[in-house]
């Protein structure tokens, strides 16, 4: 793989040579899949179309190249029947949710959640979002799947609230979610049907989401923000939003992705991004969320920084839930831990 590697990045510098042509000057992009002898085929056609594959996983994914993985390939067998049995989940409404605590970092109140889409497979177990959600991506699932999720989120909230905790339920959304027009009245028709206030629902979005369609996800979610939703932008960091989109987007918080925040002791440079991150979300008015703080020494410095709100295994793992009525009880609002730091 490291020498095909090698080869292709080669090909890519010689291939990112401006030509001129009667005094124009063209580049080329260019995007290239591998595939490996023996490993991915015997045969000179079954590489070929494991090379196919590859290359139009770079194309979707606007990378230089990729390696043939039979996860991606629509046509392999595993990945057919893994779709069909998520086609059947879905019918039946059997993705579950879990629950992961959001905390304020001055008070220590919980102040509210994140839904997490949890599958369980009747023979492989569970199966993380990370391998399903693009799944349904694919095989254009993830509208009815989302508004599953909206609807059990919305519900759980709701019961919260009737038993005394006035949380606020965050939902993520996916790339496709963000071009449909028809989402805004879906999720109003869904706070309408629990009787939720729109203020306690918050959706999820990264920044690579909003960049596909720029146009068509501000329409989306500026109906959203005028219906009084929160609107977050998840895994800040790792996508390529310039400033001036930033400034534009109805967004009200800022999570700052997980792998910043937790090299941030060891690293100096992911606690520049943090501390630059919380600054530039302050001036711009918007509140910040670290992602994935699982120790006190993460906590303590973020806040230092200034952070908001904190989320991660310090305070808690995402939770079935019951489990997470338990935490909410039993913490009675103040989680110690956080209050204390
Ligand atoms: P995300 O929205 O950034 O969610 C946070 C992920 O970080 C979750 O992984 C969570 O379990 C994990 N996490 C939380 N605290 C910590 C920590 O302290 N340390 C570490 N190492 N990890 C932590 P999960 O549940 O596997 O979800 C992965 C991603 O899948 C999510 O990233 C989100 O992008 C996507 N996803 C999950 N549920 C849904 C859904 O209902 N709809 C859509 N469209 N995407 C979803
Ligand atoms: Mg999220
Ligand atoms: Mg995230």
């Amino acid at each position: 793989v490291d020498r095909a590697l090698a080869v292709s990045a080669t090909l890519q510098d010689l291939l990112q040579q401006p030509i001129d042509i009667d005094d124009r000057i063209i580049t080329l992009d260019a995007s290239m899949g591998i595939s490996i002898y023996p490993d991915h085929g015997t045969r000179p056609s079954d590489l070929m179309k494991c090379a196919d594959v590859a290359m139009y996983v770079a194309k979707r994914n606007k990378q230089a190249v990729s390696v043939y993985n039979s996860q991606n390939n629509p046509y392999d067998q595993g990945h057919l029947e893994l779709t069909r049995d998520l086609r059947t989940a879905i019918k039946r409404n059997e993705i579950g949710l879990y629950f992961q605590p959001k905390v304020d970092m001055r008070s220590g109140i919980l102040v509210g959640a994140e839904a997490l889409a949890r599958w369980r497979h009747p023979v492989q177990g569970e199966v993380p979002p990370s391998k399903f959600v693009p799944i349904l991506e694919q095989t254009g699932l993830i509208q009815e799947f989302t508004l599953q999720v909206l609807e059990k989120a919305v519900r759980y909230c709701k019961q919260c609230e009737r038993a005394g905790y006035e949380i606020s339920v965050a939902v993520n959304l996916s790339v496709h979610n963000l071009r449909d027009e028809a989402l805004p009245d879906q999720v109003e028709d869904i706070l309408a049907e629990h009787d939720l206030d729109s203020a306690r629902l918050t959706l999820e979005i990264t920044e690579s989401a909003v960049m596909d369609d720029y146009m068509k996800s501000i329409e989306v979610l500026g109906e959203l923000s005028d219906m009084g939703i929160e609107l977050s932008i998840d895994d800040f960091g790792t996508g390529y939003s310039s400033l001036g989109y930033l400034k534009r987007m109805p967004v009200q918080q800022l999570k700052i992705d997980r792998s910043f925040v937790s090299d941030m002791i060891m690293n100096r440079d992911d606690a520049v991004i943090v501390r630059s991150t919380i600054d530039l979300a302050h001036n711009l008015g918007l509140k910040t969320v670290a992602e994935g703080v699982e120790t006190e020494e993460v906590l303590a410095v973020l806040g230092e920084m200034g952070c908001d709100m904190v989320q991660g295994y310090l305070v808690s793992r995402p939770l079935p839930m019951e489990e997470f009525f338990l935490f909410l009880k039993n913490c009675d609002w103040i989680v110690e831990s956080v209050s204390a730091a």
